[in-house]
């Protein structure tokens, strides 16, 4: 009798499903995912994958859809909290599909690509409309999954058209449809497709004028403190409603510096949450419950965490 390969749980999880199919990409079992996350916490990714192509991610899909196996899709993890016990099933890591290629005055990435590499290409190629999401951390794809804004724009918009690999397994090309965007919101997080390239529409810049303005961003993240220590960026979103930034409202409950272990809100910028020295995923999980704790019962309001809790958590 053939035996039953489909996905048994936490007891045998195997990556022979992969190894034993047309996957050519690399295959890497309990792999730390401290090293695949800006805030450098958690524990292991049970399988974690780098495909080579759109075939090998069309190859994990179907594997994992047969099997049932639980698929997470990594960026830059420069917005998750990853739990300590680690993420079950596969993670799927965007990193080796990094092309960027011009057509015409458009610039088309690949998801996995990191979004400074596609600013410094437009800037190389002297096409401008991308100089605001200098030294963003993080890769295209999470960039668009997470409608990332800065310096007064959002991703969405600059996009043109995404491509992405839908649920039922389809490779589509969605033009952008503004109404689909919003703060902090695209389609892609109730669609459940996965991203696979953008194209932006650019124009024709002055390279100097380009290099000035990306320099501003970038000097002004370093004032911020962005780089200062791991961390993933605001931690909360901000809302119109509250009439301050959130981090205006945590600052003003005097939170900053505020350790649990080596988790602390930063000493410069109330939602700036970073691992100071060798903290859990659990540290940092308990300090944002206590910072809302603390803003609810101070000014009412409740912030929403922008981190994103990845993995086995309570
Ligand atoms: C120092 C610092 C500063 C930051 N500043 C800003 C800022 O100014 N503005 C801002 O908006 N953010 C900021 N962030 C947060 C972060 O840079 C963005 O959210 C970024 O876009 C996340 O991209 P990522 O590739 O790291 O995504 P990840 O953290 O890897 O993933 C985030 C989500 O996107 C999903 N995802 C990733 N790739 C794909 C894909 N190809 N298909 C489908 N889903 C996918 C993941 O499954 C996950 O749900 C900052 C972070 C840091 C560390």
């Amino acid at each position: 009798m053939a035996p039953d390969r489909r996905y048994d749980g936490p007891v045998k999880r195997s990556a022979d499903y992969f190894i034993n199919s047309p996957f050519s990409g690399k295959i890497l079992q309990s792999e730390p995912m401290k090293n695949h996350c800006t805030f450098r916490t958690g524990g292991n990714a049970e399988i974690f994958l780098i495909p080579s192509d759109i075939h090998d991610i069309l190859t994990v899909k179907k594997i994992c859809r047969e099997r049932g196996i639980p698929l997470f899709i990594l960026g830059g993890g420069a917005n998750i909290l990853v739990s300590d016990r680690g993420i079950p099933g596969v993670t799927l890591s965007m990193e080796g599909l990094n092309r960027i290629d011009r057509k015409g005055n458009s610039l088309i990435c690949e998801a996995g690509a990191p979004v400074n590499d596609l600013v410094t290409t437009a800037l190389g190629e002297s096409l401008s409309g991308l100089e605001f999401l200098s030294r963003l951390p993080g890769s295209l794809g999470g960039a668009l999954f997470m409608n990332a804004r800065c310096y007064g724009y959002e991703i969405a918009d600059v996009l043109d058209w995404a491509e992405v690999l839908t649920v039922e397994g389809d490779v589509v090309r969605l033009p952008l449809n503004k109404s689909d965007w919003a703060y902090k919101k695209s389609p892609f997080q109730d669609s459940g497709d996965l991203i696979l390239r953008g194209s932006f529409f650019l124009k024709e810049g002055n390279r100097d004028r380009m290099k000035e303005e990306m320099s501003r961003i970038a000097l002004n993240r370093i004032e911020k403190g962005h780089f200062k220590a791991p961390s993933a960026g605001s931690t909360f979103k901000n809302n119109r409603a509250h009439g301050k930034p959130a981090g205006q409202l945590i600052d003003e409950c005097g939170l900053k510096g505020y350790s649990v272990g080596g988790a602390s809100v930063s000493d410069w910028h109330g939602n700036i949450l970073i691992n100071r020295e060798n903290a859990t995923s659990r540290e940092i999980s308990d300090l944002i419950y206590i910072v809302q704790d603390r803003v609810r019962e101070k000014s009412g309001f409740e912030l929403e965490p922008e981190v994103l809790r990845i993995g086995l958590w309570d």
